[in-house]
């Protein structure tokens, strides 16, 4: 039976890095390297692999996803039937979710790294990539949105999170784990996500670039206060437990609110920011009351990601809101 093509795109990352000594690991290795490198991937698909960016996954940009997203997209329309993404663990909650909003379809796209480089003993790379790709090659993987495979788990972008500076095992979902996982190279799927956001942005329309300001104990606003004159397009403030801010902040906060859309977040990183519980100054109904806009349950990285997206793709203050609200 002839295998299904399954593309690989390479964005650089500790996968993809050589080197030694004190000088440290940089990104070389190309996609076409990396598959050269494991024999195992021809088992499972018909692979074809290209290099798309080479730069640690800290210094991908809202530019390099949306081109990604489209790159992907073409692959998909001239025939693969899933596509690999291989780039720096340190974006990739953020960039798998980007390609869920960006590339509609059932088609299997999924995003994957390593946390130990190829010069280290026991890295995770090609394991990685390997279960990757039998992901992508799947029937079974379907209509489940953008995946991250890492650890032989399945895990849905929306709500995969890097939770460790090291750990092979890095990749969580919060509340609800892995979708699914990789066993003895057979794909097991446990729940299909419900639902699924999707963002069109214009082939040419420009970025809008959107702040990420986490708040603390005794923020003062200075920094808020400071946004408005930094052409930012919008913001996500990643507040306080449910959604809280200093009562000495509220005044910066809602003035930026009449500027710009301001998405409140938490910075707790999981649970939904809460609407109505607390009456304080500060509390969530008062910052609500005052123009921010409810982030639902995305942190504030992804909260961030569909807010730029919503606003280069032309999005006004209803449709944001909307988006925002869905599950
Ligand atoms: N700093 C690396 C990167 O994101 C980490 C990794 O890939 O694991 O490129």
């Amino acid at each position: 039976m002839a295998l299904p093509r399954v593309d690989i795109i390479g964005l650089g990352g500790t996968i993809s890095m050589a080197g030694a000594g004190a000088a440290g690991v940089l990104p070389t290795l190309t996609a076409e390297d990396l598959v050269q490198a494991l024999p195992a991937l021809a088992e499972a698909a018909e692979v074809q692999a290209a290099q798309f960016r080479m730069i640690a996954g800290s210094s991908l940009s809202m530019a390099d996803l949306v081109a990604t997203a489209a790159e992907v997209q073409r692959r998909l329309d001239e025939g693969a039937a899933g596509v690999v993404v291989t780039q720096g663990t340190d974006t990739i909650e953020e960039v798998a979710f980007g390609l869920d909003l960006l590339v509609p379809g059932e088609a299997p796209v999924v995003v994957t790294g390593a946390m130990r480089n190829p010069t280290l003993p026991g890295a995770d790379g090609p394991a990685n990539l390997l279960a990757a790709l039998q992901v992508a090659a799947s029937p079974l993987a379907r209509g489940l949105g953008a995946l991250v495979v890492f650890n032989d788990e399945i895990h849905a972008a929306r709500w995969v999170q890097k939770t460790h500076t090291s750990s092979p095992a890095t990749f969580r979902s919060r509340p609800l784990g892995p979708i699914g996982w990789v066993a003895e190279g057979a794909v097991r799927i446990a729940l299909r996500p419900v639902g699924r956001r999707q963002v069109c942005v214009p082939a040419a329309a420009p970025q809008r670039p959107v702040a990420l300001l986490t708040m603390a104990l005794g923020d003062d606003g200075r920094l808020l206060g400071s946004l408005a004159g930094l052409g930012y397009s919008g913001a996500v403030l990643e507040a306080l437990g449910g959604g809280h801010l200093p009562f000495f902040a509220v005044e910066a906060a809602a003035r930026l609110a009449a500027e710009m859309p301001v998405a409140l977040a938490s910075r707790t990183g999981s649970g939904e920011v809460l609407r109505g519980t607390y009456g304080f100054a500060g509390s969530e109904s008062d910052l609500l009351a005052r123009g921010l806009i409810h982030a639902g349950a995305l942190d504030g990285p992804k909260a961030r990601i569909l807010l730029s997206l919503l606003l280069q793709g032309g999005a006004g203050r209803g449709e944001i809101v909307a988006a925002f609200g869905e599950a």
